[in-house]
């Protein structure tokens, strides 16, 4: 997959050719490819992308699903069964194995799926130019030729070989293992450098540390040093998380424990009761079937991957599943301002120079509007302090205007994209007559030192130097004033500062702009050129509107008690003024990153404490309002979208990137990445994280105890040397029918009224808290007494041993029915109508599992393979109307629990 267009250099490698001569053996030109050849050569090269790894066989799936303890338990029951020719016995068991293989394949499979299409949402994007015109791309639509504009935090896309560069450096660890960043440029080096030493070349999958450049695309796909290296995508991601493998060794470990009580209860009843050992075979058989979780890891990885699936419905993508589990728990949001709790919508609306200030009308980024100067409209063209500001604005700039209909869109960053409406303003005919100037060099913006700074030249024999950028940096720069009519003026810093506050206390965010005059001969652009030696041409304020599901989701954060913290690069005054207008509660005070820069740990520790609003920040800062906030144990979720914002999101519990506009950088070290930036969407998650994990949380409070009960009537009825109340098979039977549909059900259960309105769960908070535990005892020993006493009533009445066993099993599975609506409301009571209603989910698995009863207690074939009698009606109401009494019994237990707890808390 190389030169599509060979030429006469060809056998020189490209990173010893001059970039004119790469773009010619690719058939290339700067302004890019046209689209019909972008298609031409998709078609001949194939698509940008490294094949994934190869998928599991479905049979190979399958067979997996019989490596599990209680398979062999199982497979090993059947054989002693088939031996002793209890045949009915045998294709049960067998039965049920099958059935078990076949529900834990298909639900393996749903959870591969979720993670699948969790992948192909974050494809990622590069910028390219095409006809001319930037435009973001999915990378794998990348063809030889085309060009390739990076930017700090980007992954190369494809193999690249530089055309244009500007303080460029690579992060080529990928490739070289050399993790120290190098530099980039576009002169050729010598035909035999080492990977390392081609400085000209940009390889696919190294990070861009800093600067900005272009290349032409020279290799993809499989053609790339990378793609040449690993050839595939080797990770193949599997719904883990620390939740669920303790689960898994939990569950590994109570089998152990109940096979070595099977075994010796087997010997017991062999050895010490005499019991005919067939009988006592099955008996302990149902027992370990029943009190085996087998199905609990399945349910609990089901659970999570509904959970991912919900989250990036909601926008959530999350990219390391533990994540989900931290989601649940976070207690404070560190959230980025522009654009996750503002519209990033930007929209210049004021101007001020040194002595006066304009307002600016316009729709959107419609380069039109009424421009007016202390109530009167002004005809811009004719004003030469707006000239001034319209070339700054437009040339200091990367982003480029679109009309699609009647709307106007911006393709690059949506501040520069205002400026460049208001260049279209002042000028009345668009960005076009600034296209004269040709740029020769930049300095690119950086949130360290929070300029841009940019050199032109234009035909007439003009260089001039453009800054913009915060007003503390742009001033510190500036040695004089544009004084329209009078020459350049020294700067009146008092002036300045004080229209900078007035403009940031509207919420307005200011942005400053210079100029300087250069000899024509310069064409290298440095940040000496810059100090001390601009003009300030004046301030730009532009306004960017809260978001308005910002504002709702702030509200629910105080209700759940999540602290929101806005860490913003922008003003102090102008990050107050958001705040306020999004609800945050402590806006009174507001920490600079300069005082944070000079606080000791312990006082930046307590500070973080009372302080919700961090201004003028640069990411550094962040990692250290991270770990601040984590000493004092809180569970950090921490919004980020350059590459060096990288270190806090991996340091955050919960690392959030934003996928909109967040470089590949910030998305790799995120756990998770929002599609559209939004601060609801962070709070949208935490609520689907803290309902996954009282979703897992519900599995296990049902699961077990059910388990324990059904296991606890045999173990007593072989102690007591009673007969038992429910027959093995008819055990198997139950347990297979309940955790296939019951507890399955509670996966999918809906976030519950209350969810946002407990405090945030503690961090290490155990899953098998003391209370699950007496949970389990209790139901267990009700579960007990409800057999045993529905059996022995039937006994008593004389009815057959038969009826009693049937009576019996069924009030058994209708008490686990009454269980799982007891279980469905852990925050709230169970006794309401809502409660009641239940979801079409939990009433599907309802009317399978009272199908399935009524199948094998009233259809003859079934009755003789499971021993069952038919039941009366009367019978049938008084087992439901047990189950009734039982869930109200569980829901007063659990309502003067909570009471004590409150009255205890409240002491
Ligand atoms: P947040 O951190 O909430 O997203 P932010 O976008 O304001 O806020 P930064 O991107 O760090 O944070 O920007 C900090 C400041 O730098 C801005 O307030 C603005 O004054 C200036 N600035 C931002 N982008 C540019 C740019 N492209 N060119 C020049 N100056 C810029």
């Amino acid at each position: 997959m190389q030169s599509p267009e060979p030429s006469a250099d060809h056998g020189v490698p490209l990173h010893a050719l001059p970039p004119e001569a790469a773009l010619e053996r690719f058939g290339a030109s700067a302004a890019g490819l046209s689209e019909a050849e972008a298609a031409r050569r998709r078609s001949l090269h194939g698509a940008n992308r490294l094949p994934g790894a190869p998928k599991q066989k479905p049979v190979l799936r399958f067979l997996k699903q019989f490596n599990n303890v209680l398979i062999y338990v199982l497979i090993g029951s059947a054989v002693v069964t088939a031996a002793l020719q209890h045949w009915v016995d045998t294709g049960v068991i067998l039965a049920v194995v099958l059935i078990n293989a076949v529900i834990g394949f298909v639900q393996e499979g749903r959870a591969e799926d979720a993670m699948a299409a969790i992948r192909d949402m974050l494809a990622p994007q590069a910028m390219v130019l095409r006809d001319g015109q930037r435009q973001s791309l999915d990378v794998a639509a990348l063809v030889p030729g085309d060009i390739v504009c990076v930017e700090p935090g980007a992954r190369v896309p494809a193999d690249l070989r530089l055309i244009e560069a500007h303080a460029l450096r690579l992060q080529e660890a990928a490739l070289t293992g050399e993790s120290v960043p190098v530099e980039k440029g576009i002169a050729p080096v010598g035909a035999g450098s080492a990977l390392g030493d081609r400085s000209p070349m940009l390889y696919s999958g190294t990070l861009v540390a800093a600067g900005t450049g272009r290349g032409v695309v020279v290799a993809t796909g499989l053609s790339t040093q990378i793609g040449q290296i690993s050839g595939m995508l080797s990770r193949v991601e599997t719904v883990r998380t620390p939740l669920l493998n303790q689960m898994d060794r939990f569950a590994r470990w109570l089998t152990a424990v109940i096979l070595l009580v099977a075994v010796a209860l087997l010997a017991y009843g062999a050895l010490v009761r005499q019991l005919p050992f067939a009988d006592l075979f099955m008996a302990i058989v149902g027992l370990s079937v029943a009190a085996i979780p087998e199905g609990l890891p399945a349910v609990l990885t089901i659970t999570l991957a509904v959970g991912v699936r919900t989250m990036a419905r909601r926008n959530a993508i999350v990219r390391q599943l533990p994540a989900i589990e931290t989601l649940g728990s976070v207690s404070v949001i560190c959230s980025d301002k522009t654009g996750t709790l503002t519209l990033n919508a930007m929209k210049v609306v004021n101007l001020v120079a040194c002595d006066r200030v304009y307002d600016i009308g316009g729709d959107g980024y419609a380069p039109e509007g009424a421009i007016r100067r202390e109530g009167i409209d002004i005809r811009a063209p004719e004003d030469p302090v707006l000239q001034d500001f319209a070339l700054a604005a437009a040339l200091c700039n990367d982003a480029s205007l679109h009309q699609h209909g009647p709307t106007w869109h911006v393709e690059g960053d949506p501040m520069e994209g205002a400026l460049m409406a208001l260049a279209g303003k002042i000028s009345e005919e668009g960005p076009a007559p600034y296209r004269r100037w040709g740029r020769t060099d930049a300095i690119p913006f950086d949130a360290a030192h929070r300029y841009m700074a940019t050199l032109h030249h234009d035909h007439e024999g003009h260089a001039a130097i453009h800054v913009k950028g915060a007003p503390e940096a742009v001033l510190a720069l500036c040695r004089t004033q544009g004084a329209p009519g009078a020459g350049d003026q020294p700067l009146d810093s008092a002036y300045w500062h004080e229209m900078i506050e007035t403009l940031a206390a509207e919420g307005q965010r200011v942005l400053a702009v210079a100029r300087r005059e250069v000899p024509p001969d310069r064409t290298v652009l440095n940040t000496s050129d810059l100090e001390g030696e601009l003009t300030l041409i004046g301030l730009v304020g532009l306004i960017d509107p809260p978001r308005p599901e910002a504002i709702a989701a702030v509200t629910e954060c105080r209700i759940a008690g999540i602290r929101v913290k806005m860490i913003t690069g922008d003003h102090a005054a102008t990050a107050r003024a958001i705040a306020r207008q999004i609800g945050l509660q402590n806006v009174d005070r507001v920490l600079t990153g300069a005082e944070l820069q000079v606080m000791e740990d312990a006082a930046l520790s307590r500070a973080v404490i009372e302080t919700d609003i961090f201004a003028r920040t640069s990411p550094a800062h962040k990692l250290r309002l991270v770990t601040a906030l984590q000493s004092h144990g809180l569970t950090v979720a921490m919004t980020g979208d350059g590459v060096n914002d990288a270190p806090a999101l991996k340091r955050a519990d919960a690392g959030i990137a934003m996928g909109q506009g967040g470089s590949e950088a910030a998305k790799e070290a995120a756990a998770v990445v929002l599609a559209d930036d939004n601060f609801a969407s962070i709070v949208a998650a935490v609520r689907e994280g803290r309902t996954v994990y009282d979703n897992i949380k519900k599995v296990i409070s049902w699961t077990l105890p059910t388990s324990t009960g059904e296991a606890m009537t045999v173990v007593v009825a072989l102690f007591a040397g009673m007969s038992l109340p429910i027959t093995p098979v008819q055990i198997l039977w139950v347990n297979l029918i309940t955790a296939g549909t019951l507890g399955l059900a509670l996966a999918f259960e809906p976030t519950e009224p209350g969810t946002m309105r407990q405090p945030p769960r503690p961090r290490r908070e155990p899953l098998l808290s003391g209370t699950l535990v007496w949970h389990i005892a209790l139901v267990s020993m009700l579960f007990l007494a409800v057999v045993f006493g529905m059996y022995f009533l039937a006994i008593a009445r004389g009815d057959s041993i038969a009826y009693a066993q049937t009576l019996a099993m069924n009030t058994m599975v209708i008490l686990e029915i009454f269980h799982l609506f007891f279980i469905r409301n852990i925050h709230g009571t169970s006794l309401t109508l809502r409660a009641a209603r239940g979801t079409p989910i939990i009433w599907a698995c309802v009317l399978t599992v009272t199908l399935a009863q009524v199948a094998i207690t009233y259809i003859p074939a079934l009755r003789a393979i499971f021993g069952t009698e038919p039941l009366s009606l009367g019978d049938g109401m008084l087992a439901v109307a047990v189950g009734v009494v039982f869930l109200v019994a569980l829901e007063v237990e659990k309502q003067m629990r909570l009471r004590w707890r409150r009255t205890r808390g409240g002491a």
